[in-house]
């Protein structure tokens, strides 16, 4: 129910716009060599081991995915696709049950500015 009534009022939001640069070539960028935010080795793209960017910190990351922030300053959409930003682990507040437990990628995370939105369900935003 609470799901219901949240995705009826996101709609209200204005939508982010993703502006996407490209700077190299694709085959340049997926031999670029990127270090994960949070073990600090280095992957290329090629390798298939990244596996997130954090809107926090804007790492690349292969592990330490805390999930998708589920707040209203961190879904995208475009192309009537919805977006999420992923955050790491060290970037989400350790306050909130939802950033405990069941995270890594594909879960649901919030980050700070979300849980500060008053937007944001409070079901997301229960304490330990
Ligand atoms: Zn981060
Ligand atoms: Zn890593
Ligand atoms: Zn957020």
């Amino acid at each position: 129910m609470m799901n219901c009534c949240y995705h009826k009022q996101s709609l209200k939001y204005e939508p982010k716009k993703i502006d996407v640069e490209p700077t190299l070539s694709t085959e340049q960028f997926l031999e670029e060599g990127l270090k994960c935010g949070t073990c600090k080795e280095v992957f290329t793209l090629k390798e298939g081991q990244l596996s997130g960017y954090c809107g926090g910190c804007e790492q690349f990351l292969h592990c330490g995915i805390a999930g998708s922030c589920i707040g209203p300053n961190c879904t995208i959409v475009n192309n009537k696709q919805i977006y999420r930003l992923t955050w790491c682990i060290a970037c989400i507040p350790k306050t909130v049950i939802i950033n405990l437990e069941d995270i890594g990628p594909g879960k649901y995370c919030l980050c700070q500015e979300c849980l500060d939105d008053d937007r944001t369900p409070n079901a997301y935003k229960r304490k330990i």
